[in-house]
């Protein structure tokens, strides 16, 4: 079995079985938190998908698992809805394209990721084709919030529900990748997996890992909100509220009773010494409508951050 995270084998096993006894429903839909590995997962049944040979898991050496390690292959098809809304048009281009016969093996795979992202026209134009589907035609979504999706489509799919890992086994995981275990001094901040490992694919981890030494030092007097706030600049702006909001959510959680990471212990006692509680959550709002408004707003963003911030 290919290589990867240990809580995901379960659910692939599963379609691996079908898929060897030929009871593989054409339309799969894999639910679960955001960042537990939906996408990782999505990708490695694709692959088992796409093989030519008649077995339960990819080959690895016919065309099409060649060319779907190239990522070239021309009967594989993704829309992603991470970044923007999925349109109606990069649908039915799609299922066009889907309805011709395989160039090169036998199964045709549409991939659609954080499907939450396809705005209504599209979700119809998805469920249209789940309800005449071509044959040999595999449509794979995933979604962190599979109920915001159309009910319609959810009953038409077989459901694969990806396990929220523990934290004993992140901190494992991590361990086995390359750096990864120094992701774990971001706990406070998420313990979900792949958002850790995203984190360190797009250079972000000292940003975060700094942060609660610096605001303890800015609470404790030993230094200003310009030094916390040094290295902002309007790339960022969104990480900084993440993580000020992250370190606040934290805190009011504590209060009602919930663990608190080591990394976040003196920074409670400094913060409710400073703030109290009810004052704490005020800023935890405040600082949740500043990122809502920051794509809206016409206002310096990072003088709105050291205003915020110039109240704890
Ligand atoms: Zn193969």
């Amino acid at each position: 079995m290919s290589n990867i995270a240990h809580w995901l084998k379960p659910c692939l096993q599963q379609v691996q079985v079908l898929k060897k006894t030929n009871r593989l429903s054409h339309a799969l839909l894999i639910t679960g938190a955001d960042g537990v590995g939906q996408e990782e997962l999505a990708r490695e049944m694709v692959k088992d998908l796409m093989c030519e040979v008649d077995q339960a898991a990819a080959c690895g050496n016919c065309h099409s698992c060649q060319l779907m390690r190239a990522d070239t292959h021309p009967d594989f098809r993704v829309l992603d809805g991470e970044a923007s809304s999925i349109k109606v048009d990069q649908v039915r281009l799609l299922v066009r394209q889907m309805s011709q016969k395989p160039q090169v093996g036998q199964n045709k795979v549409v991939l659609i990721t954080h499907a939450q992202a396809m705005n209504i026209n599209a979700a119809n134009a998805v469920l249209k084709a789940l309800e005449e589907p071509s044959a040999r035609t595999y449509f794979v979504l995933t979604s962190s919030q599979s109920t915001r999706l159309l009910a319609t489509i959810r009953s038409r799919c077989l459901l694969i529900n990806v396990p929220t890992p523990t934290k004993a086994e992140v901190t494992q995981w991590l361990g086995e990748q390359p750096e990864g275990s120094t992701l774990s001094s971001l706990f406070w901040l998420t313990t979900q997996p792949f958002r850790l490992l995203s984190l360190q694919q797009q250079g972000k981890v000292s940003l975060y890992a700094n942060l609660p030494d610096q605001l303890l030092s800015m609470l404790q007097g030993r230094s200003s909100v310009t030094d916390v706030l040094k290295g902002l600049d309007s790339n960022n702006i969104e990480d900084y509220c993440n993580g000020l909001a992250a370190v606040l959510h934290q805190c009011i959680c504590h209060s009602t009773g919930a663990p608190l990471d080591q990394a976040l212990q003196a920074i409670y006692k400094a913060l409710m010494a400073r703030l109290g509680i009810q004052s704490l959550m005020m800023r935890y709002q405040s600082l949740q409508a500043l990122k809502s408004d920051l794509q809206k707003t016409n206002l310096n963003p990072i003088m709105q951050l050291t205003h915020e911030l110039n109240q704890w």
